[in-house]
């Protein structure tokens, strides 16, 4: 199973994408603690993403297809996959259309955790990390809109778009994933 899934902050994408990959057995590739820890350990990568991420602004398009080629490459990743994070612009969706054709795979779903942007920012200013400053945190949310929201129109006419109420509890939100999931593609 090869799954994405998209969200703006706060949407409640982490606990989904860990309950998912625990019952599908698939890996979790969270790009943004990937880069973080790219960050820290000062990697080339990191380096170049540093300043980007830091100031909440999304790292170029470039850098980023380059570095998820290299992630789907790794040997741990062949049989599934869930990407949390990634991709986050409609280039970058259409990118990882073609580097799964190289690869002979095929995207099963993308799955949006449909939230509406006043809860989002009373979720995410409510849990946002210590060095996330407000502005920063307001900058993602406005960012998610402009460049993630038109992925939408690029999976659902593909007929691989879940659309899901994200206002629902988890359990029920979890509950609808896996129901469609059962109609395998
Ligand atoms: P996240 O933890 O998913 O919020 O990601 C943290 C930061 O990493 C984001 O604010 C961006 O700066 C960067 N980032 C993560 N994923 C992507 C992506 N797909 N494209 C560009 N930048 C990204």
């Amino acid at each position: 199973m090869r799954l994405v899934i998209l969200g703006g902050p706060g949407a409640g994408k982490g606990t989904q994408a860990q309950l998912l990959c625990r019952d599908l057995g698939i890996p979790c590739l969270d790009i943004g603690q990937i880069l973080r820890q790219k960050i820290k350990s000062d990697t080339e990568l990191g380096r170049q993403a540093k300043p980007y991420v830091e100031q909440g602004e999304l790292v170029p398009d470039e850098i980023m297809i380059q570095f998820v080629r290299q992630q789907l490459l790794e040997p741990n990743v062949a049989k599934g996959w869930l990407l949390d994070g990634y991709p986050r612009t409609a280039f970058q969706a259409e990118e990882l259309d073609f580097l799964l054709e190289d690869l002979d795979q095929r995207l099963n779903w993308a799955i949006y955790f449909n939230v509406p942007e006043t809860v989002l920012k009373q979720r995410s200013l409510v849990r946002s990390r210590a060095d996330d400053q407000p502005e920063i945190v307001e900058r993602r949310i406005e960012l998610f809109y402009q460049r993630t929201v038109p992925i939408l129109e690029y999976y659902e006419p593909r007929g691989r778009l879940l659309d899901i109420n994200g206002e629902q509890s988890p359990e029920q939100i979890y509950q609808t994933i896996c129901q469609h999931l059962t109609v395998d593609r």
